[in-house]
């Protein structure tokens, strides 16, 4: 951390934040220069220290880290990268892994059938969403235990592996019977609590990222899964909040390249929640796989016309198919199988 004291600062003020390095138990190193006096923090745990208890001091002018603020997933930390194993499918491996299905479980038919056509053109899990996390109170919330039977059902049938949204940490006892990965959504992503609650369950959990968040918190929201469990973290983009308004969120391309180089975790991209429109989909998912990503999330619906959730930006079945075929194309292209 480098603190960079205000131009005539006090050798009292600067003594002052020398005491307080110390009283952390980190060293200083002081340079004078003609008109300013910085002094740098070191140690191996200033990463968990705030910039703001040094740039609270009498005469600091600004506080600058070098360390980054998280730990655990720093490739610091872990050199080579991580894999998820769930079941027979790694993530993070050479082969890049489509989870498709619809936004929310709807019915038996419904589940089964878009089941079915994923896994016939190359997913390799199911994705399904029994507790909704809706912005409004009076829309579909999902059809709860009776979607987490569905889904149980439907894996059942295909022997696809099933990922599904936790949206609050009492229902865990209930989800890791029916789920093999535990999905945090994009507005629980600073849900401290539900992040150790999902940490500590054994299971991997797909972390999506916050729609207003940084990568740095990102990584930092994975550090308390990290801290309270074994690992099994994957994370994923699905666009942020910026002024364009063209589509529903700005899809962050470059966070795939960036949490490659600071992070050992493996990323997806979640193109759906972004493009917020079906024809915009195929466009941000094949970028996404020429960009390195280590999967898809994607919505499918038999009938988007008429979801119950997010119909505008699922893809239909032969969508889906076509969408497949392309991306193949692009991951042999990237050196990878998908
Ligand atoms: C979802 O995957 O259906 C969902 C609600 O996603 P997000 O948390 O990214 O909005
Ligand atoms: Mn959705």
């Amino acid at each position: 951390m480098i603190v960079e004291m205000r131009q005539g600062a006090t050798q009292a003020e600067v003594q002052a934040v020398i005491a307080r390095a110390e009283g952390y138990g980190f060293s200083t190193q002081l340079n004078v220069g003609t008109d300013k006096v910085v002094v740098a923090v070191l140690g191996s745990n200033t990463g968990q220290v705030s910039t703001d208890n040094f740039a609270v001091l009498p005469g600091v002018e600004s506080v600058t880290r070098i360390m980054r603020p998280y730990k655990l997933a720093s490739h610091e930390f872990k050199k080579e990268p991580s894999q998820v194993q769930v079941g027979d499918v790694t993530i993070g491996g050479n082969r890049v892994v489509v989870i498709a299905g619809p936004c929310s479980i709807e019915s038996y038919e419904q589940l089964s059938a878009t089941a079915r056509h994923v896994q016939s053109v190359g997913a390799r899990m199911l994705r399904g969403g029994a507790f909704k996390p809706r912005s409004s109170p009076f829309s579909f919330q999902g059809l709860r235990d009776e979607g987490l039977q569905l889904l149980a059902d439907v894996k059942a049938e295909t022997g696809l592996p099933v990922v599904s949204e936790i949206t609050d940490p009492h229902l865990l006892d209930v989800m890791v019977d029916y789920v093999d990965v535990l999905q945090i959504g994009a507005r629980n992503m600073q849900n401290y609590s539900l992040l150790r609650a999902v940490g500590s369950s054994g299971k991997p959990c797909i972390l999506k990222r916050g729609l207003a968040s940084t990568v740095t918190e990102w990584l930092q929201a994975a550090d308390y899964l990290l801290a309270a469990g074994d690992g099994q973290v994957i994370l994923c983009e699905r666009g942020i909040r910026t002024f364009e308004d063209s589509t529903r969120f700005t899809l962050d391309i470059s966070a795939v390249g960036v949490v490659k180089r600071y992070s050992h975790l493996p990323v997806i991209v979640d193109p759906s929640h972004a493009a917020g429109h079906y024809a915009l989909v195929p466009t941000l998912a094949r970028a996404a796989v020429a960009a390195g990503a280590d999967g898809l999330l994607i919505e499918v619906h038999p009938d988007p016309a008429n979801a119950l959730s997010d119909g505008l930006q699922s893809l239909t079945f032969s969508d889906m198919g076509r969408l497949m075929l392309e991306l193949k194309a692009i991951a042999a292209a990237v050196g990878r199988e998908l």
